[in-house]
C-alpha cells in the first residue's frame, strides 16, 4: 500500500562519488564528484560525450568497479564497500546488467541465455520455465527462442540482452549504450521496451548514452562532462506516448513519433 505524504525511498543514491584511474604514475579522474538520486520506476538516461565516465558511474553504481571516495546506496543500504560476495548476490537478483556488446553466450540458444540467469538466481524449475517464456514473449522473441545466439541480429541478440536482464525481476538495470549499434528503428523498439518494463513492473533503468533519441524515453536526464553532473532535466518523454500508454495498454510495440 502506498500512502500518500510517505516519500518513495530513492532506489540508488550516489553521494560525492569519485573514480580516479592510477596509470603509471598518472592520474585519471573520471568521476570529480557525482551526486545522485533515483527513485524506483524510473527511466533515467545518462548522456554525455565518450569519455564523460558513463561507464564508470554504471560500474560504480553495479558494484563493477569501486569509487575512489564517496559513497552509493541501493535500496536504502550503504553498499560502497561491501564485499564482492554481496556484490554477486545482489547482481544475480537485483540487478541487471545490458551492455552494448550484449555478452550474451552465442552458442546457448535464446532461451537457453534466458534460464541461466534465472538459475543463477536462485529460481526453480517451474518458475524458471514460466519466467523465460513471459520475457521472451514479452521482447518479441517466441519464434527465436531455439535460435543459438549468434545466428540472431542484432537487434534480436539486444532483446535476448535485455530478457536476460530482466528475467529475475531485478530492481534496477543498468543498460550501458543499449542503442549503441543499433539501427534507430531497431533502438527505439528497444527504448519503448525499457519503458514499458519500468512502466509494468517499477523497475528502475538507467541508461548511458550519446543517443539524443534516448531522451524521449526518459522521465529524467543527466548530463555528464568530465565526470561531473553538469545538467539535470526531465526527459522529453512525450505527453503522446503517456497518452497512447493510457489508451492502449497492453498493445505490442508502442511506436514513438
Ligand atoms: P564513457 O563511458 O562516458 O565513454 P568512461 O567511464 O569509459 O567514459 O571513461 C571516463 C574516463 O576514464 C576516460 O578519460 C577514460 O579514458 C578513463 N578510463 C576509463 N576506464 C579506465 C581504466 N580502466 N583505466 C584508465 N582510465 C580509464
Ligand atoms: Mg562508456
Amino acid at each position: 500500500m502506498t500512502s500518500e505524504g510517505n516519500e518513495t525511498q530513492p532506489i540508488i543514491r550516489v553521494q560525492e562519488v569519485t573514480r580516479v584511474y592510477r596509470v603509471d604514475s598518472r592520474e585519471i579522474p573520471a568521476l570529480r564528484g557525482v551526486d545522485l538520486a533515483i527513485g524506483p520506476g524510473k527511466v533515467v538516461a545518462l548522456r554525455g560525450r565518450s569519455g564523460s565516465g558513463k561507464t564508470t558511474l554504471l560500474n560504480c553504481i553495479g558494484g563493477l568497479d569501486r569509487p575512489t571516495s564517496g559513497q552509493v546506496w541501493f535500496e536504502g543500504k550503504d553498499v560502497t564497500r561491501q564485499p564482492e560476495g554481496a556484490w554477486v548476490n545482489l547482481r544475480r537478483r537485483r540487478i541487471g546488467f545490458v551492455f552494448q556488446s550484449h555478452a550474451l553466450l552465442a552458442t546457448y540458444t535464446a532461451w537457453e541465455n534466458v534460464d541461466l540467469m534465472l538459475r543463477l538466481a536462485g529460481v526453480r524449475r517451474r518458475e524458471r520455465q514460466r519466467r523465460t517464456e513471459e520475457v521472451l514473449t514479452l521482447m518479441g522473441l517466441t519464434k527465436w527462442r531455439e535460435h543459438r545466439t549468434f545466428e540472431l541480429s542484432g537487434g534480436q541478440q539486444q532483446r535476448v540482452a535485455i530478457a536476460r536482464a530482466i528475467a529475475p525481476r531485478p530492481a534496477l538495470i543498468l543498460a550501458d549504450e543499449p542503442t549503441g549499434e543499433l539501427d534507430s528503428a531497431t533502438g527505439q523498439q528497444i527504448l519503448t521496451l525499457f519503458r514499458r518494463i519500468a512502466d509494468r513492473d517499477g523497475t528502475t533503468i538507467l541508461i548511458a548514452t550519446h543517443d539524443l533519441a534516448v531522451d524521449a524515453f526518459a522521465h529524467e536526464v543527466y548530463h555528464l562532462e568530465d565526470g561531473r553532473i553538469v545538467d539535470e532535466h526531465s526527459g522529453s518523454f512525450a505527453k503522446a506516448v503517456t497518452i497512447r500508454l493510457e489508451r492502449g495498454k497492453g498493445k505490442e510495440e508502442g511506436h514513438v513519433p
